[in-house]
């Protein structure tokens, strides 16, 4: 974690590590396979477990009742030279919060809750403090963004909901345009079905700037109609938002960024701060 593969991000960040299955699209969720897999050496590099987490062996920080894996001091220094990185480079960089939890949950066990309460006063102090890197929240829960986000805009925060199927996109993105900040994007993977986004690209009220797109992976993966993404690249095209081609399967086998139609999509909007703040 940190610097990520991620192709439309440049580093990953994760106040803690662990979730709950909220909707269709975390079924297969490959931040809960990766922790199953490999999250117990994260305990042996100073990952603070919120309560018993390894269990025969294995890191458990997947469910309502599991407890949550929290980052060390000095993993929540990193992004500091991020934003040095960013400022000697002289670009602005973006960070995904977060590959491996959603930043919005509220864990039913009012302790575990008040350690994610305290991390998030952490993460808004960051944004504060590195100027240079603009700061992807992507959530699953914006309903509990009023209660959770920091009063007054953060400016270099980017406020984006998972919509997988028809369902979410009318029940996550009207919140979304309620909520403060400085952009909103839509991640459109693992896309289940055909999506109808245009009420939600143009309009008085519409806000709305990019939108990602990508089919599942991984050995279970629900298969995704090209057709889906035709539909969504047109409908971006047609509202000039944004639009990033993911990933798609191609016989059997993921291609990152491929080309749709001959043309490969991998816009992503401006942000409006300079480099360096003045
Ligand atoms: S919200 Fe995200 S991290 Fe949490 S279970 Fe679903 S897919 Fe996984």
């Amino acid at each position: 974690m940190g610097k990520t593969s991620i192709e439309w991000c440049h580093y990953t960040f994760n106040p803690w590590i662990g979730c709950t299955h909220v909707s269709p699209g975390c079924e297969h969720c490959y931040a809960e396979g990766l922790a199953s897999r490999v999250g117990g050496t994260w305990v042996t590099k100073g990952w603070r477990p919120s309560g018993q987490a390894i269990e025969r062996g294995k890191l458990a920080v997947w469910g309502q009742r599991t407890p949550r894996l929290f980052a060390p001091g000095e993993y929540l220094q990193q992004p500091h030279a991020w934003n040095r990185a960013a400022e000697s480079a002289g670009e602005r960089r973006r960070v995904f919060v977060a590959s491996m939890a959603d930043p919005l949950e509220l864990h039913a066990d009012s302790a575990v809750a008040r350690l994610q309460h305290e991390y998030r006063a952490q993460l808004w102090q960051l944004l504060k403090t590195t100027p240079a890197l603009d700061w992807l929240l992507l959530t699953k829960r914006p309903e509990n963004a009023k209660q959770l986000l920091p009063v007054g805009e953060l400016p270099n925060l980017w406020l984006g909901v998972t919509a997988e199927d028809q369902r979410r996109v009318d029940e996550r993105i009207p919140i979304l345009l309620q909520l403060p900040a400085v952009k909103r994007f839509v991640s459109y993977e693992p896309a289940l079905s055909a999506i109808e986004l245009r009420p939600y690209l143009s309009g008085p009220s519409s806000s709305l700037e990019w939108i990602i797109a990508g089919a599942e992976s991984g050995p279970r993966a629900r298969s995704a109609d090209l057709d889906w993404f035709r539909s969504v690249r047109d409908q971006c095209t047609s509202a000039s938002v944004a639009f990033f081609l993911k990933q798609l399967i191609v016989n059997n086998k993921k291609r990152s960024t491929p080309a749709l139609d001959g043309e490969r999509w991998t816009q992503v909007p401006q942000s409006p701060l300079p480099v360096r703040a003045e």
